[in-house]
Parts: C-alpha cells; structure tokens; sequence
C-alpha cells in the first residue's frame, strides 16, 4: 500500500519550549488521523525533546537536513548518526533553500542520500524547478536531472525507503501554488522516471508529496489530482488549525478512496 504523508518543515522557527509545547498540542489533535502519516521536522535544537513526546504517538520525526560524513571536523554539521540518535526517523534532503541559499549541489544531495539510507534515515527527497525554469520549459530537464543524480546511489530494495517532494522553487513560502493540473503534471513525470529507473510495480508504491504555499484552502484539490500522495508543509505547518485542516483533509481523502 503507499503510504499518504503530511510533513511538516518548521524550518527555523521556534526554539525549544514554544516547539515542545506545539509537538505537545499537534500530537493531542492528531491522535484521530489513522491513515495519514504525520511527519514533524522541527529545528535541530527540538528533536530529542519532541522525540520523548513524539514517542507515545504515530507521528513520527524528521531532520531538515544533514551532513554526508560520519563525522569530524566539520563545524556546524549534524550526521545522520546524530539525527537517529535524537530520535529522527526521516530527513529532508536538497530542499530549494538548501540548493539556492546554501550552494548544496546535485553532487553534495547525492552523497547525503547515500549516507541517510546507510545509516537508516528514510530521505524526502525535495525536487523543484525555479520560476525561470518553467518559463523557459525547462521544467522537466530540471526534474530528471536531479532525479537521476539523487536516485543512482538507490538500489531498488531501498526505494520504498525513500519519498520524493516536489516543490517548485517560486511556490515555496511565496503564497502561489501551483494549480493541481500544474503539480499533477509534474508528479506524473516523476512517476515515469520512476517507471523506469526501477519498473512499476515499485514506482507506483512510492510517496511522491508536493510543497509549495500548501493551505486547507488548496489542499483539497491538489490532493484530489493524479499522483498527489500528500503534502511537505512550510508556513502553514507553523500556524496550528491550518496544519490540523490539511492533515484532516488527506485523512478524509483516504477515507473516501476506500468506500
Ligand atoms: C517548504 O519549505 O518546504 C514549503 C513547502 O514551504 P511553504 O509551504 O511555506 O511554501
């Protein structure tokens, strides 16, 4: 069965106490979700507190991010050991703030997708083209590219370990979305290289999310559209009711796909 997921990117927002105390009340109002899986990435600074609470609940947790060596002299970088061992079951890898404010290139993304899976972070693999990109059609040039480059270090029996996010760059934090046609579109390519890197039957069990300027107003028809198998959620993660609606609305979706 493929999993449908929520996750949400606090990036860096909230230090300790006002973030356990948000964990503390998400996890409260989500207990009733038995479909959608909830993932919480909060800053670095949160996850082994959240963790603890996390515990006792089915949401689970994730990095925003993380180095690809073990360890060492690397001032500032967080392992992957590290995240697993604050209690992270996901990390997010190659977000567009990460490409485009940090330089992190196709090749840097590659070695950190290799090094979540050895040590057993499942990946969210961000993907997304730039406003100018699109305009130019270079939309699925830019799509397959870093597809490719994050997907050769990816045997097909750790694929169900990974999911992909698309994100395109000038919907993310901006307020416009892309429309459910748009993002369809996209994850319908997706899927193909997919299909064809690792076959069918694997490409269709895999969770491909979409992010950009999320809200419960759009979250319906985006997650109605062909291959939209949830949400990477920034801005509206942090806003309590508007992350509770979106989750509710995947969850509703689920429940109607069934009956
Ligand atoms: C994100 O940062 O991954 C994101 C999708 O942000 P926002 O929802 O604010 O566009």
């Amino acid at each position: 069965m493929k999993k449908y997921i929520v996750a949400a990117n606090w990036k860096m927002n909230n230090d300790v106490r006002p973030s356990v105390d948000f964990a503390v009340s998400l996890s409260k109002n989500l207990l009733k979700l038995k479909q959608t899986e909830v993932i919480l990435c909060p800053p670095f600074t949160s996850l082994f507190h959240i963790s603890e609470i996390l515990k006792v609940t089915s949401l689970k947790l994730g990095g925003q991010n993380m180095y690809f060596e073990k360890s060492g002299a690397f001032t500032g970088e967080i392992s992957g050991s590290m995240l697993k061992s604050s209690g992270c079951q996901y990390v997010i890898l190659g977000h567009s703030e990460r490409r485009h404010i940090f330089n992190e290139s196709d090749e840097m993304i590659q070695k950190k997708m290799t090094a979540a899976l050895e040590i057993g972070l499942k990946p969210i693999l961000c993907l997304g083209e730039k406003l100018e990109e699109r305009q130019s059609g270079a939309t699925h040039n830019v799509l397959e590219r870093q597809f490719k480059s994050a997907f050769s270090v990816v045997s097909g029996d750790r694929l169900e370990s990974c999911v992909i996010a698309y994100e395109p760059v000038w919907a993310i934090g901006t307020g416009v979305v892309a429309t459910p046609e748009q993002a369809s579109e996209a994850h319908q390519f997706i899927r193909e290289l997919l299909k064809k890197q690792y076959g069918s039957e694997k490409a269709e069990l895999m969770t491909i999310l979409y992010g950009g300027s999320v809200k419960p107003s759009n979250a319906k028809t985006l997650i109605e559209a062909k291959d939209i198998d949830g949400f990477l959620v920034g801005g509206a993660s942090l806003i309590e009711q508007d992350f509770i609606g979106i989750s509710e609305i995947v969850e509703r979706h689920l429940i109607a796909k069934e009956t």
